[in-house]
């Protein structure tokens, strides 16, 4: 039986590297960044616009698993707050600037940074935590039926 603790699984039969191994940092993160599987790169890991696949339907990497909750959205949000506040004391160096024209300017901008980052940061995390396999445990199989 596998422990939980392995960074390491058992690919789908067929494929040529049976036992998948997850790949470097640099890789890894590239490939989640990219929204792609961080193990293999070779299939969308999302299942949606946010939602993650299971599992990956290349490698069996345990996706569904990883335990991303609230990090995504919060490193986006400081990500881009970031952009967006420093955006504005540029804009408005000098004062000049009415509340409605930067109200027009930056709520759609900041809008268009957390739905374009999000998913990219949703990858990436991904690809941080099956790198230092940071699981749920596995469901256990319970025998049914006694009879
Ligand atoms: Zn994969």
């Amino acid at each position: 039986m596998a422990d939980d603790t392995d960074i390491t699984w058992i690919a789908p039969r067929g494929r040529a590297q049976h036992e998948v191994a997850m790949p470097g940092w640099r890789v890894a993160l590239g490939r989640g960044l990219s929204m792609r599987c961080p193990a293999c790169g070779e299939v969308s890991a999302f299942d949606g616009y946010l939602k993650v696949r299971r599992e990956c339907s290349s490698c069996a990497a345990p996706l569904g698993r990883v335990p991303c909750d609230d990090a995504p959205i919060y490193l986006t949000l400081v990500i881009a707050l970031h952009i967006v506040i420093l955006l504005m004391v540029l804009a408005d160096y000098d004062g000049g600037m009415s509340w409605v024209a930067s109200l027009f300017i930056f709520v759609p901008l900041t809008l268009a940074l957390i739905l374009l980052m999000m998913r990219p940061i949703k990858g990436a995390t991904l690809a941080i935590m099956l790198k230092v396999n940071l699981l749920r445990p596995a469901p256990r199989v319970v025998p049914s039926g006694n009879g």
